[in-house]
């Protein structure tokens, strides 16, 4: 579950910036080819920020979903998993989204 790891650099990332203040909401973009389940997110969260500033903030997750460029035939294309393949067949192509994960925004106080 890399979750938990992942989720534990949000929240230092948050709590840091926080500065001691109470951490409302949390929004973070996590592209589905990061293969973060959002469920799990939420539960590591929850138990990371126990005790912390952002104990009990609000953890909005979007997931904006895969895709890909090819650079044979220029054709961008829906990617559902990390298989880089073309429908055309090729193998050299560029994922141009999916593989966000940041922190967009938080609200203290
Ligand atoms: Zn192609």
């Amino acid at each position: 579950m890399h979750e938990l790891s992942i989720t534990q650099s949000v929240v230092d990332a948050v709590c840091e910036r926080a500065a001691g203040r109470p951490v409302r909401t949390v929004k973070v973009r996590v592209g589905v080819l990061t293969a973060v389940v959002a469920d799990s997110m939420r539960f590591c969260f929850d138990l990371i920020t126990e005790g912390t500033v952002a104990e009990g903030a609000h953890l909005e997750i979007d997931q904006p979903p895969g895709s890909a460029r090819c650079r044979d035939c220029r054709a961008e294309f829906a990617l559902t998993d990390l298989v880089l393949l073309c429908p055309c067949g090729s193998a050299d192509v560029e994922i141009t989204s999916g593989r966000e994960l940041q922190i967009i925004s938080m609200k203290v106080g």
